[in-house]
């Protein structure tokens, strides 16, 4: 199975579907919920934490995010970093991941997770060097990519020093599907497309701590 840890499109039953709290939720299939921090409005906050906790407990729901902070855009950080610690706390609450947006703000993140080193992170789209990677992954991070992460000389030295057991792939926004990730992932790995599944099966599971499949 070609698992897919990060899609925005609705359909896959081997998929983490993400939803915003303003969204249906899907029929089927498993999804995560979270405020984006793109989407982040300080007038629609409060309703949409409320959402999210009537839904923390759903058997379908896997994790609890994308959320975190983005210096790119979005509203003020400390808005972005309230919203953050209120999403950090439903995952508390729920006993389930977090799967974390992150742009130019890993001093921030790094000194939250610091302290959440009990909780189960996984940073989304990660786009960081070698060096970035095994420090997230020492605090206990699990790092999932896509194409885009993937491209050129510094996405293969990025992709390679990701730590095999931390590795998770996605598809997030982009139209390619999850078959194409994983062909370019196994390429570049020098695996086979089969071990390399096999490899992210185990991953998922033991980033979410239970079997899926
Ligand atoms: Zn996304």
């Amino acid at each position: 199975m070609l698992f897919d840890f990060h899609t925005h499109r609705v359909g896959s039953l081997s998929a983490i579907h993400n939803c915003f709290p303003s969204e249906v939720i899907p029929d089927n299939g498993y999804f995560s919920m979270g405020i984006h921090p793109w989407l982040l409005r300080e007038d629609s906050m409060v309703d949409e934490l409320e959402t999210m906790l009537s839904v923390i407990h759903h058997t379908r729901l896997l994790m609890i995010g994308e959320c975190g902070i983005d210096k790119t855009k979005g509203p003020d950080l400390n808005v972005q970093l309230t919203a953050f610690q209120r999403q950090i706390d439903l995952s508390q609450i729920a006993s389930k991941p977090l799967v974390v947006h992150c742009v130019r703000a890993f001093d921030e993140l790094i000194r939250l997770k610091k302290s959440h080193l009990s909780q189960q992170w996984a940073l989304h789209a990660f786009h960081g060097s070698p060096q970035m990677a095994i420090q997230l992954c020492r605090m206990g991070f699990y790092l999932s990519v896509g194409l885009r992460q993937m491209e050129g000389d510094s996405g293969m030295v990025r992709l390679r020093g990701i730590p095999a057991d931390r590795l998770l792939l996605e598809t997030d926004d982009d139209p390619h599907p999850i078959g194409e990730v994983f062909g370019k992932a196994a390429a570049i790995l020098g695996m086979s497309i089969e071990a390399l599944e096999a490899r992210v099966v185990v991953n998922v599971q033991t980033f979410l701590g239970r079997s899926l499949f």
